[in-house]
């Protein structure tokens, strides 16, 4: 690796969730006079600050200023900078050449086996759960990414030179990855639908960003797509490296494939066949958590885990918190489930299909730019009441109003001013047996720092809602 002893590096974003902190403690440690600049202020970043404590960094916050981009040697910028920002125009435009937390990463740990899994939805569980299976066999692999953290650190600290890699890697970091020409060894799509349309414009582009993951496989990496995702059934025909399909709908054709039959999971291996689990033994609610577990079950063997602990792993996983999180439970057999990290459309909807009714929707945050006109046919179907909030909140109900006419049914609509009220009046109003979920099919940027703090507040409303029905009692009609 490059010397980068004495070398100017600015670090642009520092954020909350590890990325920019890995990026800054990565090149102080190396000996190089780094600068982070971050648009926040001090107070909203103290937290991240605070673990860079003890390193010799300068901090532009609050502002950018061109001159840290322009007289730097190197600027890693945040993946969710956009390509097109001035303060990266200007970097470029002075010879400065520009790079991602990922892209060291992925240097870093040239010729170490990696696997990469991305997707608009399940990204997350599905890697913790291929973290899990391949943590049976290589204790000391390393598993994160977008997953949160920062892995540049972990890889950097672990003694084990040549310990796998499992990386979940979003459609920013995979765009930034072009450069870098390289694609993980075993790399996992688990589906493809319309998100971040703000950042990438289109759909094409944000697929074409997605695609990345592919593009550089080598003919005997092996390419773990979604059977049932007609876009990614036509990538599958058109790759340098080898198909593996999956699917909750039918048993695929090809010889590397994972899928349902007789109410088990089942992976296909070069023509072998093993049952895995019965669907009933997965702790994580859902049809969409059966098609993580398949995609998992495929990354993983394709990864060299021997089946049998991939079985394992799915018995034992219970999820990730903020996922269909059962938070809190009142008299009646209302549960309260956080789903804070359903910040699409898609997300929300597999929500509201996990669970029987009644349901309570609680909905809204910040607009990315996508229709909820696939959410609001399914919301007015499955809910009995919708509490709306947030930055989306008319976007939502003008969705919700189309619906609920096209379906001639109309769930109870209310709007509420934040999260708090939104979920007094959903435990105030909540019938026996009723789900009141959070599933905001929106980001959180209107309200929360972020996804992780929306339901850490849901999380303790809930249980002081809950608690409020226990001692008052049932207020039920
Ligand atoms: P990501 O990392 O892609 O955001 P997560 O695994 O964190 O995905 O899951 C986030 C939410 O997305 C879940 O709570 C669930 O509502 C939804 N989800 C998870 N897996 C899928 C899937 N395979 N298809 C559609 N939605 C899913």
């Amino acid at each position: 690796m490059e010397d980068y002893r004495g070398k100017r590096v600015t670090v642009m974003g520092l954020g909350t969730f590890g990325g920019g902190i890995g990026a800054a403690t990565f090149f102080a440690r190396r000996g190089a006079c780094v600068t982070v600049t971050d648009l926040r202020p001090a107070a909203k970043l103290e937290d991240s600050i605070a673990r860079l404590k003890g390193f010799p960094i300068r901090f532009v916050l609050g502002e950018h200023r061109v001159e840290d981009f322009t007289s730097a040697d190197l600027v890693v910028a945040s993946p969710a900078v956009k390509y097109d920002s001035l303060f990266l125009k200007a970097a470029r435009r002075a010879g400065v050449p520009v790079t991602h937390e990922m892209n060291i990463l992925f240097e870093m740990c040239a010729g170490r086996p990696i696997l990469g899994v991305t997707g608009s939805n399940g990204k997350s569980t599905t890697t913790a759960l291929i973290g899990e299976m391949v943590r049976s066999r290589h204790a000391g692999a390393l598993i994160g990414g977008n997953l949160g953290g920062s892995l540049l650190i972990a890889a950097d600290e672990s003694p084990d030179r040549s310990a796998p890699l499992v990386i979940e890697i979003s459609s920013f970091q995979l765009f930034g990855l072009r450069r870098l020409k390289v694609s993980p060894n075993v790399a996992v799509i688990t589906n493809i639908t319309p998100n971040h349309l703000d950042w990438h414009g289109t759909f094409r582009a944000y697929a074409e960003a997605k695609r990345n993951i592919l593009r550089f496989q080598k003919p005997g990496d092996v390419a773990v797509l979604n059977g049932d995702d007609p876009l990614l059934r036509r990538w599958a025909r058109r790759l340098r490296s080898r198909a593996a399909l999956f699917s909750i709908r039918v048993e695929p054709r090809t010889e590397k494939a994972a899928f349902l039959r007789g109410g088990h999971l089942m992976v296909r291996w070069e023509g072998r066949e093993f049952r895995l689990v019965r669907e009933t033994a997965l702790k994580i609610p859902g049809r969409h958590n059966l098609a993580n577990a398949l995609a998992a079950s495929l990354g993983a063997v394709a990864f060299g885990v021997e089946p049998w602990h991939a079985s394992e792993a799915i018995v034992r996983f219970g999820g990730l918190p903020h996922r269909l999180e059962m938070v809190a439970e009142a008299p009646g057999n209302i549960r309260f489930f956080n789903d804070s990290i359903a910040t699409t459309p898609e997300s929300a909807i597999c929500a509201m299909e996990t669970f029987p009714p009644p349901i309570t929707l609680i909905a809204g945050g910040s607009d990315k730019g996508v229709s909820f006109d696939g959410f609001a046919a399914v919301a007015v179907r499955r809910t009995r009441r919708i509490i709306l909030m947030g930055a989306t909140a008319d976007k939502l109900e003008a969705a919700l109003i189309r619906a609920a006419s096209d379906a001639g049914r109309c769930p109870t609509i209310l709007r509420a001013e934040n999260l708090e009220q939104a979920c007094a009046w959903a435990a105030e109003g909540a019938v026996t047996g009723e789900t009141i979920l959070l599933s905001p099919a929106c980001a959180s940027f209107d309200q929360f720092r972020n996804f992780e703090e929306r339901g850490a507040a849901f999380r303790s409303l809930a249980l002081r809602a809950a608690m409020a029905r226990i001692t008052t009692g049932s207020r039920n009609p």
